[in-house]
């Protein structure tokens, strides 16, 4: 490589600079010297992109670099903590200024939005993958967790899952054709610029009994989080928001099994159900059951869901 690892961290990620108080010692030594709040837990994740599995061969850099970060930044988000610290492990089949240019901007400009800094990081050459960790805080004892739902409490959703999954089949020319392009478009953008729901997990701290972000599909990751909490879950079809552009018949694939939407799914118990409807872009579609598994309800009908997450490069 022409470009020695720090060299290339430094050029392109100066923009996620580390000049802040929890950041004793950024990029550019062996280690990284962070300082936790006072009180807190720490809560790290991990998340690994490789082109090909998951995002299509020849993405626009600043998506991958965006969605890269954005997917760790949902996992933070899941277990309600507040994101402050990310390190970025670069597979590079070579070294090509403007992608990385780009690929840092994508990156750069979410960690600044979320005021992640990036302090430490790898370059390597080898087929491009994406290896990003972040680490954050949560007050000791109330990070959310997958595993406290009970039966009788509320679910709930953010925002319109499922979009990711259809932008991704228009991007990939597997469906949607028949859809103006101004609607493709913004379904598209869903896949390529998820939003982290950080707010919101922070907002849940005090509501929410049990939470886990949808990359694998809706279903999918209901499944686990009822299988975590030793419950059964409920899902009311018929409640499920609807995708932009599309009617309920279109959206119910990409609603039930779409993966890549990074929204939230969590359960309430029903006393504080009232003050998760005051949130903005929030659904409530079921409730939890005694027993396991997923039930699906939909026109009066109950049915034992299919668990097959969506598979985004099966022809
Ligand atoms: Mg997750």
């Amino acid at each position: 490589m022409p470009l020695g690892e720090f060299q290339l961290i430094d050029r392109f990620f100066r923009a996620c600079g580390a000049d802040r108080d929890d950041v004793r010692l950024g990029v550019g030594d062996d280690g990284a010297l962070l300082r936790t709040p006072p009180g807190d837990d720490l809560v790290a994740v991990s998340d690994t992109l490789v082109e090909g599995v998951h995002f299509p061969q020849g993405s626009d850099p600043r998506s991958i670099g965006h969605r890269s970060l954005a997917v760790n930044l949902s996992d933070i988000a899941a277990m309600g903590g507040v994101p402050r610290w990310a390190l970025l492990s670069l597979t590079l089949p070579s070294v090509d200024p403007a992608w990385l240019s780009a690929f840092a901007s994508g990156f750069g400009d979410l960690a600044i939005e979320h005021g992640v800094a990036l302090v430490g990081g790898d370059t390597t050459r080898g087929p491009l993958t994406l290896g990003v960790q972040v680490l954050g805080s949560v007050a000791a004892g109330k990070g959310l967790r997958r595993s406290g739902a009970r039966p009788g409490d509320a679910l709930f959703v953010s925002g319109r899952p499922g979009e990711a999954a259809a932008g991704l089949a228009s991007l990939m020319a597997r469906g949607l054709a028949d859809l103006p392009a101004a609607e493709r478009r913004v379904l598209e953008a869903r896949f390529l610029y998820p939003q982290p729901r950080v707010a919101l997990g922070q907002a849940l701290l005090p509501l929410a009994s049990a939470c886990i972000d949808i990359s694998d599909g809706l279903v999918g990751d209901l499944a686990k989080l009822a299988a975590a909490s030793g419950c059964a879950a409920l899902l009311e079809v018929d409640a499920l928001p609807r995708l932009s552009a599309l009617d309920a018949v279109a959206s119910r694939p990409y609603a039930l099994h779409g993966g890549d939407d990074y929204e939230l799914l969590f359960t309430v118990p029903q006393a504080r159900a009232a003050a998760v409807m005051a949130l903005p872009d929030v659904t409530r579609i079921g409730e939890m059951r005694a027993g396991s598994g997923v039930t699906l309800l939909e026109g009066g009908r109950t049915s034992a869901a299919a668990h097959a997450g969506f598979d985004h490069f099966a022809g």
